[in-house]
């Protein structure tokens, strides 16, 4: 078998010595959680990259699984004490793992999705096709993302409701994969470079001058990475935090409502009042918190590329997340990937899962 390069994850050696291998992040780990095991938690993927790098280990099935599993919540992020940037030591072993040919077949599909369709779900034509919208010239835009576009397309009708009920001039844009998808399995960064020029040229050309994001992963990759990589001139608002400031005219809400912080909008981008704010917009409304909420809440399991690769898993952290509401009649969240992993995971519980844009839209009296 051939010598692994390890060439980028050279490039995160300091961090990797950083670990001082104390086990904080097991207390949080939801991988390690519904796995049970030493190597699919935070420090145990540390050691298996450490591993890697110095050539102690080969890149085994299980390694690869091992660095898969892993959410990308960054739980463990917050917890460490010695703070590790854990995603981006996984991240760039992924990222290794991809350039020594060992991709897993589900994200080989989804990235050729992207290179030939412009999304990783296999369908053609443009997003904005898919809702029949064609854009045009006006200050606001509304990007909608794949999963919006042609999975959860209730979310993306529904925030566009919202922006007509509220008067708002927006255009819908000429979008292609925001590119979270491939940065967290680890393609090559000029892909996802080429997709983020495609789009913020796409949305320049439009006049934008405010984005508006219902996605909690393409709010954080316009949020946090574009500018790494390209000039983003426009604001970029996560539609909560666009709805936190208007005045909204809502009727009354039924049962005990409680909020799921999506990690991707959470603790990778420091949103929590936001969501909290529209929520408290509705009258009277009997809001109620998780005991693990804001920066300590706890991943529904659908993000880095689990869902995809490890549905099992996936539907094992939803379930304990699910249980942690278990007082509530309904749980909002702000992401279309957690309505669709916790959603799917409910079984037969009484609580129903929805995303903020359609509880505040079905509710809006224009
Ligand atoms: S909490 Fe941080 S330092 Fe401690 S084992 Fe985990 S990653 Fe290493
Ligand atoms: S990012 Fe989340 S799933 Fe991944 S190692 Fe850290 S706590 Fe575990």
């Amino acid at each position: 078998m051939s010598r692994f390069k390890a060439d980028k994850i050279e490039r995160v050696k300091a961090a990797l010595n950083t670990c001082t291998m104390c086990g904080f992040c097991k207390s949080v780990c939801p991988s390690f959680k519904a796995i049970g095991w030493d190597s699919a938690l935070s420090r145990g993927r540390i050691a298996l990259t450490y591993g890697l790098l110095n050539g102690d280990i080969e890149a085994d099935d299980s390694v690869v699984e091992n660095m898969y599993t892993c959410t990308t919540c960054a739980d463990c992020v917050r917890r460490c004490p010695s703070k590790v940037d854990i995603v981006d030591i996984i991240e760039t072993c992924r990222a290794d793992l991809v350039e020594n040919g060992l991709m897993l077949p589900k994200h080989r599909s989804m990235a050729e999705s992207v290179k030939k369709n412009g999304n990783p779900y296999g369908e053609k034509g443009p997003a904005v096709e898919a809702l029949g919208i064609k854009p045009h010239s006006a200050e606001t835009g509304y990007f909608v993302g794949c999963t919006a576009s042609y999975r959860n397309k209730k979310t993306a009708a529904a925030a566009m409701s919202i922006l007509g009920k509220l008067g708002t001039d927006f255009t819908t844009v000429d979008e292609v994969c925001c590119g979270s998808v491939l940065q967290r399995i680890g393609v090559d960064e000029g892909e996802v470079v080429a997709l983020m020029k495609k789009n913020v040229d796409a949305i320049m050309s439009l006049g934008v001058k405010t984005l508006v994001l219902s996605c909690a992963g393409c709010y954080r990759m316009f949020k946090m990475e574009y500018p790494k990589f390209v000039d983003v001139s426009f604001n970029v608002l996560h539609i909560s935090e666009f709805l936190a400031k208007q005045d909204l005219n809502l009727t009354p809400l039924e049962g005990t409502i409680t909020y799921h912080d999506p990690c991707h909008l959470g603790r990778h981008c420091d949103v929590y009042d936001a969501p909290r704010d529209v929520i408290n917009k509705f009258p009277g409304v009997n809001y109620k918190e998780m005991a693990y909420n804001r920066a300590s809440s706890h991943c529904c399991g659908g993000g880095g590329g689990v869902r995809s690769a490890y549905p099992e898993e996936a539907a094992r952290i939803a379930s304990a997340r699910l249980d942690e509401a278990s007082f509530a009649d309904t749980i909002v969240t702000a992401c279309p990937f957690c309505v669709t992993n916790l959603g799917s995971s409910k079984g037969d519980r009484n609580i129903e899962v929805v995303d903020l844009v359609e509880l505040v839209d079905s509710h809006l009296i224009a």
